[in-house]
């Protein structure tokens, strides 16, 4: 990968219309390293153009087709693995035992996943007759448009990317601003698969022009969109001018509720992992802890002392956990929510600062961070955070913990950590959140459905589901009988 990146359209290496770039920053020094094109609408309009024009030979290939080149782009991904996880590291500061360990290998097995199941896709016949054959078949959206966030900058890609191209659409990808690199080596190594040129675009550009484009443009027939609620609520406004459907991702405030028979070192290991992986940038982060008073101080002192220990540091470094936030503008977002915090009647329990290593001194690093004595009147125990910052309630009845959770505007994912299996159903049809783990937090895998309800969104990535996103059912009605026998014409008569 070179510094001066370039973007991908119709299976060629472009400059943005205007020629402007953009730079790409290491959060981990805040050092430029590469740079990649400006683009806005004249550039989305050329992406387009090119996947419309490979769309309907792609729509047209035996899945089998397809689903031969999905799998050789899952080798070419772990072939790979050393670069891509490298690269994503570079851009976006996750330690690179995390990307080398789950984020490329995760992308490798979508990639995969999709292949497989794109082959058991299937209709339905349908009980009217028997005059008639009545059945429905799925079809490809068209040319879809990806736009997604930067906290797993190539999974997130992938995610959408593999469902789409291998049920037979197009795709314009606009990756984040500040980590789009492991999105244009996917695209390339896309190409190298067998991937038609024009079938996966990669434009780089921001939200606010070229990713507008997107969604305004009336070629686009799909948005399949993971960021902000914010800009979910925006996407979903300007997409009403063409009626374009969208799938949207968006953040979340997740509960984590300890019910008094939990296994507490079970649960605290949960709550360190829920908490803090990725630094906390995660939508499905555990953020908003409900722990049973009887056991509220030695869970908040055992969660602490193990929290302290996480080696906080250069994420190129393999015995680092915790990396550097991934800019510096929501750095300081979440120091401002911090200072906020340290200014309520919630009490400081660990962090609540930046690191002082000679390894973190000009990144953007903040430490894990608790807060004890929260209340949910509290801004920081409301608004997504997104960042290493957590706050611990006390609960006193089960009733009182599943209001307490379900007393946000999102609805993406919670955990309840409890011995009694049978509660812990019970509580997962109370949480109203699209994944409700049991004795488990931040569990997502290519098999199971991944989304929200309320202001967390809707659709589904991942699972037999995402294969429903990115295709239409159309019914089809052929009459086997013809003449008098049909039984409606003889009502005119
Ligand atoms: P963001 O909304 O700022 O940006 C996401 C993408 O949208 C980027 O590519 C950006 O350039 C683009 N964009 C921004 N404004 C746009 C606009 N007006 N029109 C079109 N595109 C626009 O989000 P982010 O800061 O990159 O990501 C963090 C957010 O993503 C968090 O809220 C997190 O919870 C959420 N997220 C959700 C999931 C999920 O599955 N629910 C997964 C990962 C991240």
């Amino acid at each position: 990968m070179t510094p001066e990146q370039k973007v991908l359209i119709g299976g060629k290496w472009r400059e943005a219309a205007t020629a402007e770039r953009m730079e790409v920053i290491n959060p981990a020094n805040g050092k430029p390293f590469a740079s990649v094109p400006k683009c806005g609408p004249k550039d989305v309009d050329r992406a387009v153009a090119a996947a419309l024009e490979a769309q309907p030979a792609w729509a047209g290939r035996p899945m089998s087709d397809r689903s031969k080149i999905l799998l050789k782009l899952s080798q070419l991904v772990r072939d790979h693995l050393e670069e891509l996880a490298k690269l994503e590291t570079l851009e976006q500061g996750s330690p690179i035992r995390k990307t080398m360990g789950m984020d490329i290998p995760q992308c490798a097995e979508h990639f995969e996943y999709f292949a497989g199941i794109a082959r058991g896709m299937t209709g339905e016949t349908l009980p009217v007759g028997p005059w008639c054959a009545s059945m429905t078949v799925r079809e490809p959206l068209g040319v879809v448009g990806l736009i997604t966030p930067w906290n797993f900058p190539a999974l997130m890609v992938v995610w959408k990317m593999a469902a789409a191209i291998v049920t037979g659409n197009t795709c314009v990808v606009k990756p984040p601003s500040i980590a789009p690199l492991t999105s244009l080596r996917i695209g390339e190594l896309a190409l190298e698969a067998g991937v038609p040129p024009g079938v996966v675009n990669v434009i780089t550009g921001p939200g606010s022009t070229a990713g507008e484009a997107m969604v305004r443009h009336q070629d686009i027939a799909k948005i399949g969109f993971t960021g902000d609620s914010a800009t979910g609520k925006r996407i979903m406004s300007l997409a009403s001018d063409t009626v374009k459907p969208v799938g949207l991702e968006l953040g979340g405030k997740n509960p984590f509720v300890v019910l008094a028979d939990a296994d507490i070192d079970s649960a605290v290991e949960g709550a360190v992992w829920g908490a803090f992986f990725n630094s906390g940038q995660v939508c499905a982060a555990a953020s908003r802890f409900y722990i049973h008073e009887s056991l509220y101080d030695e869970f908040a002192k055992k969660f602490v002392s193990a929290a302290r220990t996480l080696r906080v540091g250069d994420p190129m470094k393999a015995e680092t956990v915790m990396g550097p936030l991934a800019y510096k503008e929501h750095r300081d977002k979440v120091e401002a929510y911090i200072d906020e915090a340290k200014k309520s009647r919630a009490k400081l329990l660990l962090g609540g600062e930046r690191p002082t290593t000679s390894e973190t001194k000009d990144g953007y690093f903040v430490a894990p961070t608790v807060f004890g004595d929260c209340s949910n009147d509290m801004a920081f125990m409301q608004d997504e955070m997104f960042g290493p910052v957590v706050g611990l309630v006390r609960f006193k009845t089960t009733d009182e913990a599943i209001a307490l959770a379900n007393d946000t505007r999102y609805g993406l994912s919670g955990s309840v950590w409890t011995k009694d299996v049978r509660t812990g159903l019970s509580m997962a049809g109370r949480i109203k959140a699209g994944t409700v783990w049991v004795n488990e937090h931040l569990c997502i895998s290519c098999e199971t459905p991944w989304g929200g309800c309320k202001e967390s969104g809707w659709g589904k990535d991942a699972s037999t589901m995402a294969l429903e996103e990115y295709t239409m059912t159309k019914h089809i009605y052929v009459d086997l009988m013809g003449g008098p026998d049909r039984p409606w014409y003889g009502m005119l008569k």
